[in-house]
């Protein structure tokens, strides 16, 4: 069975993991970092945040809408 190595990256200390036979990166990162954006969780997160702005902007459009369909007695002598 076959260990493999982890070396700390030099350029974004992170964990690497270094095939002991041939030398290759298997993996780079990700594994319990702390430091440096998590790119996928950032995008996740830039996501939810556009959702929420559509979300507000079609209660927005739909309340905009809504309103003349049930005029309050202010606005009624607008509409007649
Ligand atoms: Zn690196």
């Amino acid at each position: 069975m076959k260990k493999d190595l982890y070396i700390k990256c030099p350029d974004c200390d992170v964990e690497m993991r270094i095939d002991r036979d041939s030398g290759e990166i298997i993996s780079h990162g990700k594994k319990d970092q702390p430091s440096g954006i998590d790119f996928g969780q950032a995008l996740a997160a830039e996501n939810n945040r556009k959702n929420e702005l559509d979300d507000l902007f079609t209660q927005a459009a739909k309340k905009a809408e809504e309103k003349p369909d049930r005029p309050d007695d202010l606005n009624n002598d607008k509409w007649t």
